[in-house]
């Protein structure tokens, strides 16, 4: 996943807050009508608003519910996840439009604008990783340190406007990608550089926590 949601150092985690899936017609498709936004770690000790690394294996995702965003993965189909990615990120744009939106909550945490251009920038690193894997034969993802390009990308200066707009068009992008996967292909394999392993399946319902988490980071 991309740069894992995470709580401030030392907080407990906060009791989930609700949000629900419902089965729209006789569709499959599942709506997330809870509150869609975790908190980022930032640090400014230094008065550098340098960014504290994120250490944590957000790999258990996969495996129970989290206890922040609300948001159960076992639970989804792979096959939503590119209606679930648009979804998503048709809300982005509503944040980057508040005039604070730079603004960050404290010093240890990223503002919506920051958290804005991390989701974009996992939309699209993810597309990149999901072609990897479609196309290579059990690929090794290139390595990326979220926090160093939150800091060289100067995420808190860019122009929202723009933002929203590179956000929704790279949400979608991603989106079509895994619309296009078929069958067996599921189940192709990829690494990461820690070693955890995927399967396209695991990797679609991994990622898609990302940006729910994110968005109730900033609307909680
Ligand atoms: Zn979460």
């Amino acid at each position: 996943m991309g740069r894992a949601p995470r709580g401030r150092r030392g907080d407990p985690y906060p009791v989930a807050s609700v949000g629900i899936w419902t089965t729209t017609g006789s569709s499959a498709t599942r709506t997330w009508s809870g509150r869609l936004v975790g908190s980022g770690v930032v640090t400014d000790d230094e008065g550098d608003l340098g960014i504290t690394p994120d250490e944590k294996d957000w790999t258990w995702v996969l495996t129970r519910q989290c206890p922040e965003c609300g948001l159960d993965v076992r639970t989804i189909d792979a096959q939503v996840v590119a209606d679930q990615l648009r979804v998503n990120a048709g809300q982005w744009p509503e944040v980057l439009r508040r005039p604070d939106v730079s603004r960050r909550p404290d010093s240890a945490t990223w503002s919506p604008l920051e958290y804005a251009c991390h989701v974009r920038d996992v939309f699209h690193r993810y597309d990149q990783r999901l072609l990897l894997i479609l196309t290579e034969d059990n690929p090794l993802f290139p390595n990326w340190d979220q926090d160093e390009t939150a800091i060289r990308q100067r995420y808190n200066e860019q122009d929202p406007a723009v933002v929203a707009t590179e956000l929704v068009a790279a949400g979608a992008q991603l989106a079509r990608r895994f619309e296009g996967v078929r069958g067996a292909q599921w189940q192709r394999p990829g690494r990461r550089s820690d070693g955890a392993n995927f399967t396209v399946d695991t990797f679609a319902r991994y990622l898609l926590h990302d940006p729910v988490h994110h968005l109730y980071d900033v609307t909680r």
